[in-house]
């Protein structure tokens, strides 16, 4: 049988929305015409971790609308998606890395979403043919590892999982896959009640190639019963999870709140694996980011209170050009290195720009 997530498991309008939380006529109003532009979506179990009362809770901050929403200052492909885009919904910025993006749905619609553009809408940016991605990546030998992302594309069906999957078991040079994907966040039963879906990963997992799961956890209070479970049921099906955290204004800019998810991340077999400085996207970029100054303060100080396992994360940038770590300040300057580039002589350059107390970005500095 193949999975379906049951639709009832959902929140998809702000007029569901006010059923858990209470929203005066004005806020109501702002919303519903935010929600014509971004759809909403929220599991119910990630609205039961939300405090109603508290119009601060940062859990809510990640999936209610904001009136900020309205701000369009940034952009909405920061990391220049569309010049990496190879063949439709197939991306290839780094030699050894293809990613695929497999939908545009997800179990809830984050708000600080950096591919805000296309989630929850129409678009022509998702994978159409499968057939002309696999060809692609055949040609590519210098290709060894798929990203299997979107959307999340965890709420895919079952068989359609397995299809992608047994698809790219023939190209020998790929030596593991990856599947980016929130759903042990949001709907952390759809893993642990698909059976089919574990034993299949688990088959995958030991005798093709080596998968693993990065996640999306941003905040302590993610960390649940439920989520344990699908997080255990994965590892026991043989993969390896890293979590990518971004860093978000109001949810998680505080060392205490940091150094708590990663500590909680590692003892459920999590590996803390970035902190991702929050992108300048339109309608996100005025909400949610922490500039650059700030946010080198709040991860020091939160690695002060972390193992050396616990702290095995990058804060990083992923910037058009590359993924750039963000290192630290000295003397007016911030330093930087290229973990990953797009130009190959920049891989592992390091370098400084003046520092400018409330820039977010990379482009705000130079
Ligand atoms: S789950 Fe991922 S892709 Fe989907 S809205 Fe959230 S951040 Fe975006």
């Amino acid at each position: 049988m193949v999975h379906q997530i049951d639709p009832k498991s959902f929140i998809n309008s702000i007029e569901d929305l006010k059923k858990y939380i209470k929203l005066n006529p004005r806020e109501e109003k702002t919303l519903k015409e935010i929600e014509k532009i971004h759809p909403i979506r929220i599991t119910k179990y990630y609205m039961s971790l939300i405090n109603p009362k508290d119009s601060k809770d940062p859990l809510r901050q990640m999936v209610v609308p904001n009136v900020d929403e309205f701000d369009l200052s940034g952009s909405y492909d920061v990391s220049g998606e569309a010049e990496n885009t190879k063949t439709t919904g197939l991306q290839h910025k780094y030699p050894e890395t293809a990613l695929i993006l497999a939908t545009n749905r997800c179990a809830a619609y984050c708000r600080h979403c950096f591919r805000k553009r296309f989630i929850g809408l129409p678009s022509n940016e998702i994978l159409s043919r499968f057939d002309l991605a696999i060809n692609y990546i055949k040609k590519h030998k210098e290709i060894d590892n798929v990203l299997i992302t979107g959307g999340d594309p965890l709420v895919l069906k079952t068989e359609i999982i397995k299809n992608f999957l047994n698809k790219l078991t023939p190209i020998g040079h790929l030596k593991y896959i990856r599947f980016g994907s929130r759903v042990p966040v949001v709907l952390p039963r759809r893993i642990y009640e698909d059976k089919k879906l574990l034993h299949f990963l688990h088959d995958y997992s030991k005798n093709v190639r080596q998968i693993y799961i990065v996640t999306h956890f941003n905040h302590p209070r993610e960390i649940t019963k439920e989520s344990k479970r699908a997080i255990q049921c994965l590892k026991e099906a043989g993969i390896i999870i890293n979590n990518q955290t971004v860093l978000l204004r109001g949810v998680n800019d505080a060392s205490e709140t940091l150094a708590k998810l990663m500590k909680n991340l590692v003892s459920i077999g999590v590996n803390p694996y970035y902190v991702f400085q929050c992108r300048p996207v339109k309608r996100v970029k005025k909400h949610f980011q922490v500039p650059l100054q700030k946010g080198l303060r709040i991860v020091e100080e939160a690695k002060k209170h972390l193992d050396g396992h616990s702290k095995r994360f990058k804060y990083c940038m992923s910037h058009k050009t590359g993924k750039v770590e963000i290192l630290g300040i000295l003397n007016k300057y911030i330093y930087f290195k290229y973990n990953e580039a797009k130009n190959l002589n920049n891989k592992g350059k390091f370098f400084r720009t003046k520092l400018k107390k409330n820039a977010c970005w990379l482009d705000e500095l130079t």
